[in-house]
């Protein structure tokens, strides 16, 4: 079997006697959007710290290109780009000379941190123009994180919550950037909390609620676990007077059923015919990822 670029293996956090994350299993191949989604609490952050080599698990084990995290972590940043739910940047630099302080951390040469800056400003159409980050709007200095997390080239890339906060045109684009960092070849995992910008620029989905997985795989994968297709049957009658088959309400008069039920959707078609009635309309309702989602964390509030 071909080999992940990141492989997960029963990862556990606890904060003295609270259990933050508790037995994470994935794998990302390379060149695949990952995403983790739940609400506040659910331990993304915590888990992205772990996978950043920030905190260290409590229990299990993290690989990175057959690395292992608890042994070779300074390798294994030297090809990770990490970008905190909140970046602090030093506001009185001015965007040119951060990303160059940073690169040069990284031990990248000025001519060369140079060209990246040049590049990255331009695909992430920054225009600082010499102005210190503190004078950045919120959007902007999201892009300046951004750009950080990239100065090393790195092929992983961990991203907590990128879009998040942000005005939608600049979130829309942060997103689409993503998708293009997939194009140009890296593995990228990332944070949200909601499935809405993730459905359509993960290969991968995590749902995660306090701590552990609820689900994980595709939106096809996790479309067909949880997204029951209904059918909503419109008819006519003059009267419903024997009708059993399912709860009925009137809309303008006419009457309507909502079921997930076919047999049901036949036999009132039946039904509504033998009585001299017409259908008005049939329609199949396929629920959002996103629909999927609310119901999936409104069903675990109410389990216990
Ligand atoms: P999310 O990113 O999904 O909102 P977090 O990973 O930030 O969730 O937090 C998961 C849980 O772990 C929360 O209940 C949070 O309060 C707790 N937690 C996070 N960091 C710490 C810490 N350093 N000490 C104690 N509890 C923590």
């Amino acid at each position: 079997m071909e080999q992940k670029i990141i492989e997960v293996n029963g990862l556990r956090k606890e904060y003295g006697d609270f259990v933050a994350v508790e037995n994470l299993n994935f794998s990302i191949g390379k060149g695949e959007i990952f995403g983790i989604v739940g609400p506040n609490g659910a331990g993304k952050t915590t888990t992205l710290k772990m996978l950043g080599g920030l905190i260290r698990p409590s229990r299990g084990n993290i690989a990175m290109k057959g690395l292992d995290m608890s042994r070779d972590s300074v390798e294994i940043k030297s090809f990770l780009g990490f970008l905190p739910e909140e970046s602090p940047l030093y506001e009185g630099m001015s965007v040119d000379d951060y990303l160059i302080f940073f690169a040069e951390l990284y031990g990248v040469g000025k001519s060369e941190a140079k060209k990246r800056i040049r590049n990255l400003l331009f695909d992430l159409s920054l225009n600082a123009d010499g102005k210190r980050i503190g004078d950045l709007s919120k959007g902007m200095k999201r892009k300046v994180a951004i750009a950080r997390s990239l100065i090393n080239d790195p092929d992983i890339l961990i991203y907590d919550e990128p879009a998040s906060g942000l005005d939608p045109m600049t979130s829309r684009y942060i997103t689409d950037y993503v998708r293009s960092l997939k194009k140009a070849g890296k593995t990228v995992i990332f944070t949200a909390h909601n499935l809405y910008q993730v459905e359509s620029l993960c290969d991968n989905i995590l749902i995660m609620k306090n701590g552990t997985e609820i689900i994980q795989g595709t939106a096809e994968h996790i479309r067909q676990e949880y997204g029951k297709i209904q059918y909503r049957l419109e008819f006519r009658v003059d009267n419903l007077a024997g009708y059993g088959l399912a709860e009925v309400k009137q809309v303008n008069g006419d009457y309507v059923i909502v079921t997930d039920d076919i047999d049901i959707v036949n036999n009132t078609t039946k039904w509504v015919a033998a009585r001299g009635g017409d259908i008005v309309e049939m329609r199949t309702i396929v629920p959002s990822l996103e629909d999927i989602f609310l119901s999936i964390m409104g069903i675990e509030l109410f389990a216990d």
